[in-house]
């Protein structure tokens, strides 16, 4: 059978498996969320209870599409419209990496209790829903969001980088994702940008996460406090507990004019420029999307300096085709980006059955 006429109008369910969320949708084909749900990621109490979760979420959802009307004008409660609404064809699940995208199973993520681990994600809730699914990183569905309904529509060769906590990217190349044999190509906040410099969460030095992230913004500013950095770092400190300080708290006093805040938002911005260059060296993107709630806060403040650095010092032949752009689609990007998860996958499974004459 062609699949095709029904992935057009069809809906897709959603799964966005994050560190602490837990989020599902009813995607409409054209990338508008027609239900949704949302419950924590309780990962401590294991496996069997988060995928009893997203079990339970997905039925939500699917049941909202089931008492839709079929004609008509009914309203979701997500706000998009159920005019003639199909019954999903197949599960799109954006999660945590590191994780192996065509066997389905998430390996171990270092944000998750431990006792989350090798969770056999597409073969458990395939089995317990009926439909096939499809499993990739949450950074890589947001770039293939992006790709299909936001800044990178149309675009082959894309580079995505999330700003936020963490620092996460994909790779778009020649219109599909690059993976590596281990599914980890793309992890762009581990690239090398000072050597011997700050440690980051992975427990390497020097890589753009420990620097650019939120987190590295906010362990810089504790590192200065502890040295004896006066200036409202120091003074929010005292206030709320050395360990509350935040990026955002950095942010604030550097617009406030802290002079120890500023150096701290500068290096990280350094460090996002150099990463930027050798990103672009290295895949020659037609475009650039970064997002995150770091990005967003931080805009062109952080974008101009990355932009400047392309100008001057990466590659004459590259650093002229290429744009950076900020992300167009919000926190919603994962869930969007299951529909042309599950299209692309589809697409890839038709293609080789033909390839092999099955
Ligand atoms: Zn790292």
């Amino acid at each position: 059978m062609d699949p095709a006429p029904v992935m057009d109008q069809a809906p897709v369910l959603a799964l966005d498996l994050g560190a602490s969320r837990l989020r599902a949708a009813l995607v409409g084909p054209d990338g508008t969320l027609l239900a949704r749900a949302e419950a924590r990621t309780a990962t401590e109490r294991g496996p069997a209870a988060v995928l009893d979760t997203a079990e339970g979420l997905l039925r939500a959802v699917r049941g909202e599409a089931d008492a839709a009307p079929r004609v008509g004008e009914g309203r979701a409660p997500g706000g998009g419209r159920l005019s003639r609404v199909l019954p999903p064809f197949a599960i799109g699940i954006s999660a945590i990496g590191p994780l192996d995208p065509v066997a389905g199973v998430i390996v171990d993520p270092p944000n998750a209790h431990p006792s989350f681990r090798d969770v056999p994600v597409s073969a458990e809730l395939s089995r317990r829903l009926g439909l096939p699914v499809f499993l990739d990183r949450d950074t890589n569905v947001a770039l293939l969001g992006e790709h299909a309904f936001g800044t990178a529509r149309d675009v082959p060769d894309v580079v995505y980088l999330t700003v936020s906590t963490g620092i996460g990217g994909a790779i778009l190349a020649a219109g599909e994702l690059l993976h590596g044999p281990d599914g980890t190509a793309g992890e762009l906040g581990h690239l090398l940008v000072e050597l011997d410099g700050q440690a980051c969460g992975c427990g390497a030095r020097g890589h753009l996460e420990g620097i650019a992230s939120g987190s590295g913004i906010a362990r810089a500013a504790r590192e200065a406090v502890r040295a004896g950095a006066a200036g409202l770092l120091a003074a929010t400190a005292d206030r709320e507990g050395i360990e509350q300080l935040s990026a955002v708290d950095v942010a604030v006093a550097e617009e406030a004019g802290d002079r120890e805040a500023a150096a701290i938002m500068a290096h990280a911005r350094r460090a996002f420029a150099a990463a930027m260059v050798t990103i672009v060296d290295v895949f020659d993107p037609t475009l650039v999307v970064v997002g995150g709630s770091v990005a967003r806060g931080q805009g062109d403040r952080l974008l101009d300096p990355a932009r400047e650095a392309v100008r001057s010092v990466a590659f004459r032949t590259p650093a002229r085709r290429v744009r950076i752009v900020p992300a167009a689609l919000g926190d919603d990007v994962a869930l969007i980006g299951c529909l042309p998860l599950v299209r692309m996958r589809l697409a890839v499974t038709a293609r080789d059955a033909a390839a092999t004459g099955a």
